[in-house]
């Protein structure tokens, strides 16, 4: 759905909304939906400027880094956000924003795309580093099995190293 300036300029738009898995594209990200994402938001005009300001909330799957089993991760987030007119982007020599203004963006025409905006806080709300549990033992190296299913005696733990593999092969 669009948020467009026109409504925006007679009324705040509070927006609540359910989107399936699938029914967004995270654009190649290396993780599904898995539960439907639930939104609440409201969206105002200040100024030139439009807030959005709302929370989502739904679950994320992932693969564990180290192990490479998948990762169900519930994910909660508040955002509150301002998207400017694009022709009021800064030129780049003068793009350094204060520390309090990190989350904002630009817009052109006559609005801006509700599901983008969803879209982008879900990419954000996924961690850097996904790992199934704090102790996964993750891949023997050497060859490639499942450290927390099995033992496979290739070497003691405490030698392995992350490049270990690099220098056998
Ligand atoms: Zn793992
Ligand atoms: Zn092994």
């Amino acid at each position: 759905m669009r948020i467009t300036l026109e409504e925006l300029e007679l009324h705040p738009i509070v927006v609540s909304k359910t989107y399936s898995p699938g029914a967004l594209d995270y654009h190649g990200a290396e993780f599904h939906q898995v539960a439907p994402l639930q939104v609440n938001a409201v969206a105002e005009l200040r100024g030139a400027e439009i807030q959005v300001r709302g929370r989502l909330g739904t679950s994320l799957e992932a693969s564990c880094d180290r192990c490479l089993g998948s990762v169900v991760i519930p994910v909660e987030r508040d955002f509150d956000l301002c998207y400017r007119p694009v022709s009021t982007m800064p030129r780049a020599e003068e793009v350094e924003l204060p520390q309090d203004e990190l989350e904002v963006g630009f817009f052109s025409g006559d609005g801006i795309e509700f599901d983008d905006v969803v879209t982008e806080q879900v990419i954000l709300s996924m961690p850097m580093k996904v790992i199934c549990k704090a102790d996964c033992r993750g891949l023997c190296p050497v060859c490639g099995s499942n450290l927390n299913v099995e033992k496979c005696g290739c070497l003691p733990t405490a030698e392995i190293s992350p490049f270990s593999s690099l220098k056998k092969s």
